[in-house]
């Protein structure tokens, strides 16, 4: 078995195994699973969630809900394939009834979010939503940087991380089309900074 396949097996066993989460007893009352990733371990481009909702810890998929059709549109629109790139979130669980992630959630699974960049190791992390634009932000010590999301959108920050060098762009949680805050077209104006960035 591949390396970084081994050390993706060893994640998904250890959240699998994490009694301490406050959403662990949700997860075995509703019978649900826990979403750790999917897409090519080399790849290029990480795209960063907040958590998973209904259908993805149903189904253990990231973004294969009414969010991941509209994540799907997206990267059609920049000719990125879902095979080619990473997703995942930073709360493996779903938080009950699809709140915001707490505090004390983001600490507990961040450290596994943290172990998938290092393995894969992407040249761009692609941030959905302001909670993972800020623990990524602070994470590669752009924490000066942050502002809402709103601000932040579609800019790209260049950083280091101990691999080597990164670029960060924080892009706006798909859902927000669905609640009509931001149009498709919001959305894909910020997508094609990502698109201009990759070496494709
Ligand atoms: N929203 C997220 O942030 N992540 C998912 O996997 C699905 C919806």
């Amino acid at each position: 078995m591949p390396l970084k396949t081994k050390q993706m097996k060893k994640i998904k066993e250890e959240v699998l195994d994490l009694k301490q989460s406050p959403l662990y007893a949700e997860r075995i009352k509703n019978k649900v699973f826990p979403v750790i990733g999917e897409g090519s371990h080399d790849a290029e481009i990480m795209f960063v969630g907040e958590a998973p909702g209904k259908n993805e810890s149903q189904t253990g998929k990231p973004f294969c809900g009414a969010s991941g059709k509209v994540l799907d549109e997206l990267l059609d629109f920049i000719d990125l394939n879902r095979q080619d790139v990473y997703i995942t979130n930073i709360v493996k669980d779903r938080p009950t009834a699809n709140r915001d992630p707490s505090v004390e959630e983001i600490e507990i699974y961040g450290p596994f979010l943290d172990r998938q960049i290092n393995i894969i190791q992407p040249k761009i992390i692609a941030t959905l939503g302001r909670y993972s634009a800020e623990y990524i932000m602070k994470k590669f010590n752009l924490g000066d940087q942050i502002e809402t999301i709103g601000k932040m959108r579609g800019k790209i920050f260049e950083t280091e991380a101990p691999y080597g060098k990164l670029k960060i762009i924080p892009l706006l949680h798909p859902a927000v089309a669905l609640y009509n805050s931001f149009s498709r077209d919001d959305l894909k104006q910020d997508f094609k900074s990502l698109g201009g960035s990759t070496s494709k």
